[in-house]
């Protein structure tokens, strides 16, 4: 029978057993509202107290700038649209042309409102630099708002030093961390940043919930108009069970992260490894620094998807950096933004080990991907 191996952990990941225990009594027992004034909802207010203060602490954050969302996307919406919409004088976004749609989509909605979005573009390794920042910020710019990792090639960005470009030009700084925060260690204070995305199921959390974090005092439009739940900025009765799942994950991630840095980084060489040894040729992008785990790798001459079809045909679970139609094959927006030549491009796969892989998996990875590229 053939052995099931989940390596595209950047899509989603499985939820710890951490998180569903944690969950498990929110969701038949304890279902109380925690807005209501009654003892029956002293639990559940006392649980999103406890879950809003170990989250800002994973991040060294304060517990009122932890803003819960339903996820990445909703984060990433709501940092874009409530920036633009909270200064009259100050109208222009920047962002980056290989952005997750989240981000993307966002902007192309507030630029058909009229407000100016500029697209800044990465180095081929993936980088987006601060001299190309320099170039474009100006005293209008609003919001300046990076991702923290690329969730296609894993290229981390110089955000610390991004930020600091952004603040001496009097603009907001945000950062989709999505694919980032549970698996690198992520201290606000130290970045600087004004806002930080993040979702509960790219670190082993439950699906459909997630984070934004703002820094007091920065002052963005409400999400969501309704209750006043979440200080009235994103109204919505709290869903207790995701929350608290979601903060198992990140605080069992947060406690293990340099073991599982290391780990990442362990089988992320020996799959390379393993490559090299069967004479294999590929290329690898996303430059030097990328998150543990994830490979974006180019087989020149092949063809992804075909890749990903056979790859699970083995029972193996990975991703594509291009998306094929029955009349052509479209090279991502991530792979056209750091200029992939076009027979790399079309042979790219994402592989993205997680806390759950072992060197076995790796192997069998390898001995896949010898005999579908070799
Ligand atoms: N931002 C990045 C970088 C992502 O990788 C993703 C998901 O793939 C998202 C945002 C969207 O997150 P969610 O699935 O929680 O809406």
């Amino acid at each position: 029978m053939k052995q099931f191996i989940y390596a595209d952990n950047a899509a989603t990941t499985q939820l710890s057993k951490a998180a569903l225990d944690a969950m498990m009594p929110w969701m038949l027992g304890e279902y109380g509202n925690a807005s209501q004034p009654y003892s029956f909802a002293r639990k559940p207010k006392k649980a999103l107290v406890d879950a809003r203060a170990a989250i800002a602490d994973c991040i060294n954050a304060q517990p009122d700038e932890i803003f819960f969302t339903s996820g990445g996307t909703e984060s990433d919406n709501w940092a874009i649209k409530g920036s633009a919409f909270s200064d009259a004088q100050k109208r222009a976004t920047i962002t980056t042309a290989f952005e997750h749609h989240a981000i993307l989509h966002s902007c192309y909605a507030i630029e058909r409102l009229g407000y100016p979005v500029a697209y800044l573009s990465p180095t081929e390794a993936g980088l987006i630099t601060t001299k190309e920042l320099q170039t474009v910020i100006s005293d209008t710019t609003r919001l300046v708002s990076i991702m923290y990792a690329n969730n296609e090639i894993g290229s981390i960005q110089p955000i610390k030093e991004l930020c600091e470009v952004a603040h001496s030009h009097g603009a907001l700084f945000h950062t989709d961390a999505v694919q980032a925060v549970g698996h690198v260690k992520i201290d606000v204070q130290e970045l600087g940043v004004d806002m930080l995305s993040a979702s509960a199921h790219k670190f082993n959390g439950p699906k459909g919930i997630g984070f934004l974090y703002i820094r007091k005092g920065t002052t963005i439009s409400s999400y969501l108009d309704g209750g006043a739940q979440e200080k009235s900025h994103r109204a919505g009765t709290e869903n207790i069970a995701a929350i608290v799942g979601m903060t198992a994950a990140l605080t069992e991630n947060c406690k293990a992260m340099d073991e599982y840095i290391d780990k990442a980084y362990r089988l992320e060489k020996r799959l390379l490894d393993g490559l090299r040894a069967a004479h294999i040729s590929f290329s690898g992008n996303g430059g030097d620094n990328t998150l543990p785990g994830l490979l974006s790798l180019s087989f020149p001459g092949a063809d992804g998807e075909a890749i990903l079809h056979r790859m699970d045909l083995s029972g193996i679970c990975i991703s594509t950096g291009s998306a094929c139609n029955s009349e052509s094959t479209e090279i991502s927006h991530v792979l056209q933004a750091i200029r992939l030549e076009e027979s790399l491009a079309k042979g790219t796969i994402r592989i993205a080990l997680g806390k759950n892989n072992s060197e076995d998996d790796v192997d069998r990875i390898v001995q896949a991907l010898v005999r579908i590229v070799g």
